[in-house]
């Protein structure tokens, strides 16, 4: 069975005709998945019966079933689904006045391990195919009112998206294209802990999207301790990729930093970072940590936060505090996923 989320305009149009049927089938086919948001071919009315059960019998639409849904009262809402193989994965949708941003995960668990994060727990399971992580789109899409769809996606949940790159590449080219949800690429943000030989072949894809790179630490032997892969991947050897990726694309890098009281945002702390984001076209997001029980971290309390934008913005960074959503709920990224595992364990 083909996944039809995970097939390019083309691709659908091309097994279509392998099967004997006209190429406008295919757009037809698309309209209903992506503009009316109908995603069973039995309802696709102005296909004839043949052809649905043709469909019904070589494609799917979708595959995983959401096993859990939590809502927060500023109506964050976190999706667990539960894909064939019984692999768990978490998506996020983050409604706002203008936007409807959907954060979705990009791998089942992930090897990089960063010592504050859920996800990394348990390891890697495996990778999500392009299919899956559209598929995760379309469940937050299927929340919203129908006079409303999803305007950004950060691939910046659960997994280590430049570990799944072709996976990544081809599901952000799906929905960016005119014929599927046509989001902007500029309201496509990626997100990794920085692979240098990645983000180079990134820099050549001819994608307008955002390259977020999680930093968390403004030094080498800190972000060791935070972020395992740094071990391989050293700082000045991310910020020669980021140039490269500049120098490419003409976009901004954003600069992902978690705060960790007394760990990460002492002012020496924001003044190393603040001469890593001014050596390169790079602006910072600051998070403030959503506590993970199993970890030990903390977050850093609001004074310490305000003092570390402060001393950003003193030094001509430009700096943004990223709004914690979803406090209410399992909201830190892989905490559903590994609550329901402890539960069925
Ligand atoms: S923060 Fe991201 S890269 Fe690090 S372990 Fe969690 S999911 Fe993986």
């Amino acid at each position: 069975m083909i996944n039809i989320l995970g097939l390019t305009r083309q691709q659908l149009k091309d097994s279509l005709s392998e099967h004997g049927h006209p190429s406008y089938r295919a757009d037809q086919i698309l309209e209903w998945i992506y503009q009316r948001r109908v995603l069973d071919f039995a309802e696709m009315s102005n296909l004839s019966k043949t052809l649905r059960a043709e469909l019904g019998e070589n494609f799917t639409l979708g595959s995983s079933v959401v096993q859990d849904v939590q809502r927060c009262p500023d109506e964050t809402t976190k999706f667990l689904l539960r894909w064939p193989d019984n692999a768990l994965t978490e998506t996020v949708l983050i409604p706002d006045v203008s936007r409807n941003t959907v954060c979705v995960s990009s791998q089942v668990g992930c090897a990089v391990g960063c010592a504050f994060c859920a996800s990394g727990l348990d390891g890697l399971k495996r990778s999500l195919s392009a299919a899956e992580i559209v598929e995760q789109v379309m469940r937050a899409q299927a929340e919203l009112p129908e006079t409303q769809r999803v305007s950004n996606v950060v691939v910046m949940g659960m997994g280590e998206p430049l570990a799944n790159y072709d996976s990544v590449i081809r599901a952000v080219s799906i929905i960016n294209a005119e014929w599927s949800l046509n989001i902007g690429a500029r309201h496509i943000t990626v997100s990794t802990i920085g692979i240098p030989k990645m983000i180079r072949k990134l820099a050549h894809e001819k994608l307008q999207i955002t390259l977020a790179v999680s930093l968390h630490a403004g030094d080498d032997q800190l972000r060791k301790k935070l972020v395992p892969w740094s071990d391989k991947f050293t700082l000045p050897q991310i910020f020669a990729a980021i140039d490269y990726y500049y120098e490419k694309t003409h976009r901004e890098v954003t600069l992902e930093y978690i705060l960790l009281e007394g760990v990460n945002c002492s002012p020496a702390d924001a003044d190393k970072l603040a001469r890593l984001a001014q050596g390169s076209r790079c602006n910072v997001n600051l998070i403030n940590y959503n506590p993970v029980a199993e970890t030990g971290f903390e977050p850093a309390s609001r004074q310490t936060v305000l003092a570390f934008q402060q001393r950003l913005q003193s030094r001509g960074v430009n700096v943004h505090l990223r709004k914690s959503r979803g406090q209410q709920i399992d909201a830190a990224c892989g905490q559903l996923r590994r609550r329901s595992q402890s539960a069925t364990k």
